[in-house]
């Protein structure tokens, strides 16, 4: 079949509305027509460079005997919720006319991760950028006479998609689809991030640093696990006071005003917890961020950085004699085949703030104004809308 998408060709290029063509879906697979798109920071990694690895980088991966993947061309996106249309044979989880949302990682359920309770970090994840299926090796996505990369092995930015049964997670009939997208990836990997991700315990005083798409849902995260006092600090007004909407107890427009901030509230001690959820995970925030933990306490990097070798620069003799933590994490820690319905579910109660994380709604082809409001800091979360016309 042929729908329209998103494509990404190169660094530095807006996103080109293309006709691409789609296969039927094979064994374990599903064509899922997609109802709305979320506008996450992660498919803009792509367009500025920060993805592509360093020369540097890319010689001791090859090293190390790995393959260096292409990123281009690149069918973009990676949160969406939709509806099946067809499935593939052998397909048990979903069937045609079920809502679905989606995970970027398709945990295979059976790898030594999946069956330790860590499906963030399946086995699957080192095939997120290749050209062909996880299913059987062969490619279903096609730009011309070229096959396309689908990020994360999805490609929301798409009026349909073909992915692995593994991709999708069944939403009830009564979830909004735009309550599926958002959970799909930044609600769920926020939400972890401030609470089981960086174990917020009753009573904590958290600081989480950059309050957009991600960020916020760690600062609802972490009043909703107990914590006592949350910090937001973010750059941008606006998000400072979205911030507070969410379950901030107190703002910081940066990290050097919220040092005085953290010690005032905490009596010298600082914070338990501090997430770093910035847009893009910037080497130089690490020092300050742990001078921002307490002693014995944690800090987790949830922003992606530049894919590069980062000289890191950190007080080591105050993290060894003060026993912090430093802890890199994905998808907020969370499993997203248990977490999303259990997300869902707290929405539905309301329990979970989501319809309020929307700021702005595109069309399609209106991708590029969505990029331009998420690098401006205009949006919490910009969506396209495939129902809209
Ligand atoms: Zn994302
Ligand atoms: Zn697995």
């Amino acid at each position: 079949m042929k729908c329209q998408a998103a494509v990404l060709h190169g660094v530095g290029q807006d996103w080109a509305i293309e006709e691409i063509t789609l296969d039927s879906p094979r064994e374990g697979e599903v064509l899922v027509k997609l109802a709305v798109a979320g506008i996450c920071h992660s498919d803009d990694h792509y367009a500025t460079g920060d993805a592509i690895m360093s020369p540097e980088l890319e010689a001791m991966v090859k090293a190390g005997g790995a393959t260096v993947p292409e990123c281009f061309p690149l069918l973009g996106g990676h949160e969406g919720a939709g509806v099946v249309e067809e499935v593939g044979p052998g397909v048990r989880s979903v069937r045609p006319g079920d809502r679905v949302a989606t995970s970027f990682i398709p945990a295979c359920g059976s790898c030594r991760w999946c069956v330790s309770g860590m499906t963030y970090l399946c086995d699957s994840g080192a095939l997120l950028f290749a050209k062909e299926m996880t299913t059987d090796g062969t490619a279903r996505r096609h730009l011309g006479d070229a096959d396309l990369i689908a990020m994360t092995q999805l490609g929301t930015f798409s009026e349909y998609m073909v992915v692995a049964e593994e991709s999708v997670i069944k939403i009830d009939d009564s979830i909004p689809f735009e309550a599926g997208s958002l959970v799909s990836c930044g609600v769920t990997t926020g939400w972890g991030s401030g609470t089981v991700g960086v174990g917020t315990q009753p009573g904590d005083t958290v600081v989480v640093i950059g309050t957009g798409g991600v960020g916020i849902n760690a600062v609802q995260g972490a009043r909703a696990a107990g914590a006592n006092s949350v910090i937001g600090v973010d750059p941008v007004a606006f998000k400072r006071d979205s911030a507070k909407l969410f379950g901030a107890t107190a703002t910081s427009p940066s990290v050097m005003e919220a040092m005085a901030l953290v010690s005032e509230i905490t009596q010298g001690v600082m914070a338990d917890r501090v997430v770093l959820t910035t847009g893009v995970l910037d080497a130089e925030l690490l020092t300050p961020a742990m001078m921002l933990t307490r002693k014995g306490g944690t800090c987790v990097m949830t922003a992606v950085p530049k894919l590069e070798v980062n000289m890191v620069p950190l007080a080591l003799v105050d993290m060894i004699q003060s026993c912090k933590h430093l802890k890199g994490l994905l998808y907020g820690g969370m499993n997203p085949r248990a977490s999303m319905p259990m997300l869902l579910s707290m929405y539905r109660n309301g329990h979970l703030k989501l319809d309020e994380l929307v700021t702005r709604r595109y069309r399609l082809d209106q991708i590029n104004d969505a990029i331009a409001d998420l690098r401006s800091g205009r949006n919490i979360r910009g969506i396209i809308d495939f129902q809209s016309t």
